[in-house]
């Protein structure tokens, strides 16, 4: 047989991928979710769904999938008039601020606030809304200068300069951490942020709470349970490996 490596499925069967792992996945989620003395329903399991056809992913819905993140502007406002309504929709990528508008208003939490210019614009346009957004800030736990977030050591200080802004509410954090290898250095990145986590959620910052914290992905979502996430994002191990690099 062939070997093909570019992959390029037909809706059919990308729903039969979802189909084959969602009953997995959801399992994996709740035995980790014990494992570290939570119950099951604590953890959101949001399916990160770009490059992934509307179809396939309202099938997801239709199966129970609770919520759903996109991380392009562009694609998340092609999808969006024909998206179920049916789960919770999330922006997840790197966020613009010039194109914060065209998000605000449609995304029931923005887990990617990387700077407090962005959650003042955010907010801005929230008020004029008449709407409070709800947002995480993302941390760039491994101080990588590829990726946008505050650094572990400016987050405290930034989220009370942002608890202070009108039209945004912070509710958590959330991390991507390095690419690594290997399981036990992204356990140490989630403890940390954990750590992080806790120790903001003990200062009770006025007009913001500790609730949320996103991190782990197709490759170490059990890890990142254990260690304390509540809302994780997966994509490749529910609809198979994206048709394109992205
Ligand atoms: C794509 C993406 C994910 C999911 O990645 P997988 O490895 O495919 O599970 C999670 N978070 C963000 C921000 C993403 O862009």
């Amino acid at each position: 047989m062939m070997e093909n490596s570019s992959v390029e499925l037909s809706v059919e069967q990308r729903k039969s991928i979802f189909d084959e792992n969602f009953a997995d996945i959801k399992n994996r989620i709740a035995k980790a979710a014990v494992k570290s003395g939570k119950k099951p329903d604590d953890i959101l399991f949001l399916a990160a769904t770009k490059t992934i056809d509307v179809e396939v992913i309202n099938h997801a819905i239709s199966c129970g999938l609770p919520a759903v993140g996109e991380n392009k502007v562009q694609e998340f406002l092609s999808k969006i008039d024909f998206l179920s309504d049916k789960a919770q929709r999330h922006f997840i990528g790197h966020l613009q601020s010039n194109k914060a508008k065209d998000i605000v208003g449609k995304v029931s939490l923005i887990h990617s606030v990387h700077s407090v210019k962005l959650a003042r614009v955010i907010g801005d346009l929230s008020v004029k809304k008449g709407i409070v957004t709800d947002i995480l800030l993302e941390v760039n736990i491994g101080n990588e200068e590829s990726k946008s977030g505050f650094s572990a050591n400016e987050v405290l200080d930034s989220l009370i300069e942002i608890s202070k802004i009108d039209g945004v509410f912070v509710r958590g954090l959330m991390t991507i951490p390095p690419i690594c290898d290997n399981l036990s250095k992204n356990r140490a990145y989630f403890k940390e942020m954990y750590n992080l986590f806790l120790d903001i959620q003990s200062k009770k910052i006025d007009n913001s709470s500790m609730e949320y914290l996103s991190m782990g992905m197709s490759n170490d979502f059990e890890v990142a349970i254990e260690e304390g996430a509540n809302i994780v994002r997966i994509g490749t191990a529910l609809f198979g490996k994206r048709n394109y690099n992205f």
